[in-house]
């Protein structure tokens, strides 16, 4: 059947050369896998161990599996109601039972005898409280003419291979194709230099092939999988080493401040102490700016830790130099509330050429699209004459039109809301060189994924927050107390009577442009307890019986509780689809103190700072992701007074949902929040090219597990591409580098 000559069969073959039309069609249509190098690198999920049967107690109910047991009972009989013949198999572990039903198959029964062990693969459902496989595939162990050949001798060794597979492809028909093809492999190229290889006792690529698919031995198993892992973070580090030299290979205009410009006048006129780690952080910088070639640095810091002085400073050094610094925000609010904040801080030094302004001063201009005509045409002007040496704005900023007369440092704040394209977008509006890039992330990563996800950044942290910070205390509120609750405004009553202000956040806004304004009937209850119409006839508020009900909406809310628990106080709402020139005059004016109580979507999530908020409500906190509710915390706290988060949710006691509200609840860590959002989005989704549709790179290594590998695959790579930037030396290294795919990192940062 097959028609390559064994010796050819390499990872790039087709399985339909090897294997055949028809099983090589069954492969790439089911699982997806069209080469050699697919199948072989369709890694077991598992092994079974001669002689060890699966617990069965863990079978879940809906997954599709195989187990390796042994028959307990075998009873068939004709069915009464209707014709045919049913055959009911139990297979047992030793202590736990399953039952497989066939249907009109009573042949089987000559040999599924009492006492025979096998593999049976199906989907388990229930069936009158017994879990079961219906009409199971399997195969029957054994030395006597019953048994099936190759998977006995898949057991020459203690160990045999289990697969993902699917009820059309069970695991010992992938067993069998791997089979075949490891046995016209001949040797392969591996993309692991040999030198390395022996120096750190990894296997060659064919060996760990055979090692994964046939171990003998667990041994086995760990050499192979300890070299895949191995493999795959450095052939990630390698192409990140290559970015990385690609920039230091171009050119840029260095920046240096002047020891009598803007940046030491604003730093004279500063309002508080920069903490070690700004001072550090901007001499880092300083000295980034001051190089031939552009720098590519990754700013991450707690929320709160004070970034955008960092920023500031960098783009005042730029200034000074006689360049143009551009902050480009991911929403228009932060990027007004920038325009704001820069503008105030820099006092006079922002009103060149204005009555009163400093001399040696600049223009701080603002772009976003909302803008009318009119101001965007002169804001156009000033930015391409220079005029202006700091541009705040949204995505307008990447616009064709927008040109500078010397960009010479671009600022991304949040980064994770903007696409690797929009930041090249940006940075191509350099005349003579690319700009320095400066991006800030808004919440801080685990070191493992910097090294993964930005790992062609250099990074810098921001560990510590500003001196006399107040602590935030965070409590999670279930509607279903409604003491609880009402104690909640009466919290928010106490803070504005004291002069402070509050956040109630809402995760849906509830107009018109909502799908299905519909209230569910669940709801309906909450919001009843709200308007304080107390407890509804035992009815518990919640979930509606089916589905997950909407979410509290913002503009209902809103009205309810000016009429209701926080009548007398002054509530406005803020949200996504008001006009640019609404959220800016209700930003300025909660920021000015005139609105007590700001009922918002998550538009204040990131970058909102106004110091004397001091209390959030978050309604439906459950809707939210854990570094979003730490990003919508990082909201309070931000001046000295102490800050309090209630997350109200009618997620059940013990639910996962819940479980994530408590884990916000007990720190305020946001590296650990991080870690801990990272692992409930599973391994997978961290670089997760699945829903592109293309594989992921990473399938043994984990970002989380396996920070040792990743640091010293790291270095090793960072070492090999100095020596030989564009491998020449290491083709097969080269070819999987390249292969690699663009942009595994978008992908993490578009779900973030
Ligand atoms: P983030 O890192 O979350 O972007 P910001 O840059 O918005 O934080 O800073 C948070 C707040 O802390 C701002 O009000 C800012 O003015 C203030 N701040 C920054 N640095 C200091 C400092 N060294 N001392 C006191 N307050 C500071
Ligand atoms: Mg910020």
């Amino acid at each position: 059947m097959a028609q390559v000559h064994p010796q050819d069969v390499t990872v790039s073959t087709r399985l339909t050369d090897v294997l055949g039309r028809r099983m090589g069609s069954l492969l790439i249509e089911k699982l997806n896998l069209a080469t050699v190098g697919d199948l072989l690198r369709h890694y077991p999920r598992r092994y079974v161990q001669r002689g060890e049967l699966t617990n069965l107690d863990e079978l879940v109910p809906g997954e599709d599996v195989t187990v390796m047991a042994e028959i307990a009972g075998v009873t068939g009989r004709r069915m009464r109601r209707r014709s045919g013949h049913i055959l009911e198999v139990v297979v047992t572990d030793g202590r736990g039972r399953l039952s497989l039903t066939f249907f009109n198959q009573p042949w089987r029964e000559r040999y599924l005898q009492v006492g025979r062990r096998g593999l049976f693969a199906g989907r388990v459902d229930t069936y009158r409280g017994k879990r079961q496989l219906a009409h199971p595939d399997f195969v029957l162990l054994g030395d006597d003419a019953d048994a099936d050949d190759e998977v006995v001798e898949a057991f020459a060794g203690e160990l045999m291979a289990i697969y993902p597979a699917t009820a059309q492809v069970a695991t010992w028909t992938i067993a069998r194709c791997v089979r075949r093809v490891l046995d016209g492999l001949g040797e392969l190229p591996d993309p692991l230099p040999e030198e390395l290889r022996r120096r750190r006792g990894l296997l060659s690529l064919r060996d760990a092939f055979v090692a994964v698919h046939r171990p003998r031995t667990w041994d086995d198993v760990r050499a192979a999988r300890e070299r895949f892992r191995f493999e795959e973070a450095f052939v990630l580090q390698v192409e990140l080493a290559r970015r990385r030299s690609a920039t230091r290979a171009l050119p840029a205009k260095p920046r240096v401040a002047r020891p009598d410009g803007l940046l030491a006048a604003f730093d004279r006129q500063l309002p508080f102490e920069l903490t070690d780690g700004q001072r550090a952080v901007g001499e880092t910088i300083a000295a980034d700016l001051a190089r031939d070639h552009p720098m590519q640095r990754l700013l991450q810091g707690e929320v709160g830790s004070g970034k955008t002085i960092c920023a500031l400073r960098a783009m005042l050094t730029v200034v000074d130099a006689g360049g143009q610094a551009a902050l480009l925000a991911p929403t228009e609010v932060l990027a007004q509330q920038h325009h704001r904040s820069i503008t105030a801080l820099l006092g006079p030094l922002a009103e060149r050429g204005m009555l009163g302004g400093a001399e040696h001063g600049t223009r701080v201009a603002l772009l976003t699209g909302g803008q009318s005509t009119a101001a965007r045409r002169k804001t156009l002007l000033d930015i391409a004459s220079g005029e202006a040496g700091i541009v705040v704005g949204t995505h307008a900023l990447l616009e064709e039109k927008v040109t500078f007369a010397d960009l010479g440092l671009v600022v991304i704040d949040e980064q994770h809301r903007f696409g690797v394209e929009q930041r090249a977008a940006l940075v191509a509006k350099g005349r003579e060189a690319p700009p320095h890039v400066l991006v800030m992330t808004a919440t801080p990563i685990p070191r493992t994924v910097a090294m993964t996800v930005f790992g062609d950044l250099e990074v810098s942290s921001l560990t510590e927050l500003p001196k006399g910070r107040a602590p935030i205390r965070t409590v999670v509120v279930p509607v279903s107390k409604p003491a609880w609750l009402a104690r909640v405004w009466e919290r928010v009553r106490e803070e504005v009577a004291q002069g402070r202000q509050a956040y109630v956040v809402c995760p849906r806004i509830g107009d018109d442009e909502d799908d299905g304004t519909e209230q569910p009937q669940g709801r309906a209850s909450v919001l009843e307890l709200l308007r304080g119409a107390g407890s509804t006839n035992g009815q518990p508020a919640g979930r509606a019986s089916s589905g997950r009900p909407e979410p509290v909406s913002l503009l209902e809310l809103a009205t309810i509780l000016s009429e209701g628990p926080l009548a007398g106080l002054t509530v406005e709402v803020l949200h996504g689809r008001q006009p640019p020139e609404t959220k800016d005059a209700v930003m300025r004016r909660f920021a000015a103190g005139e609105i007590d109580v700001l009922v918002a979507t998550t538009v204040i999530e990131v970058g909102v700072d106004v110091p004397n908020a001091s209390v959030m409500v978050i309604m439906d906190a459950d809707w939210f992701g854990v570094s979003q509710l730490h990003q919508l915390r990082g909201r309070i706290g931000r001046g000295k007074h102490p800050g309090l988060c209630l997350l109200v949710t009618d997620a059940a006691d013990g639910s996962p949902a819940r479980a994530r509200l408590d884990a916000v609840a007990s720190t305020t860590d946001g590296f650990e929040l991080s870690r801990l959002d990272l692992e409930q989005r599973r391994e997978g989704d961290v670089l997760g090219a699945a829903q592109s549709g293309r594989r992921s790179s990473l399938r043994m290594l984990s970002v989380i597990r396996d920070e040792r590998v990743i640091a010293d695959a790291r270095a090793e790579a960072a070492a090999l591409v100095a020596e030989d930037p564009e491998l020449v030396r290491h083709p097969a290294l080269r070819q999987v580098v390249d292969a690699l795919g663009s942009d595994a990192r978008a992908d993490y940062l578009e779900k973030t």
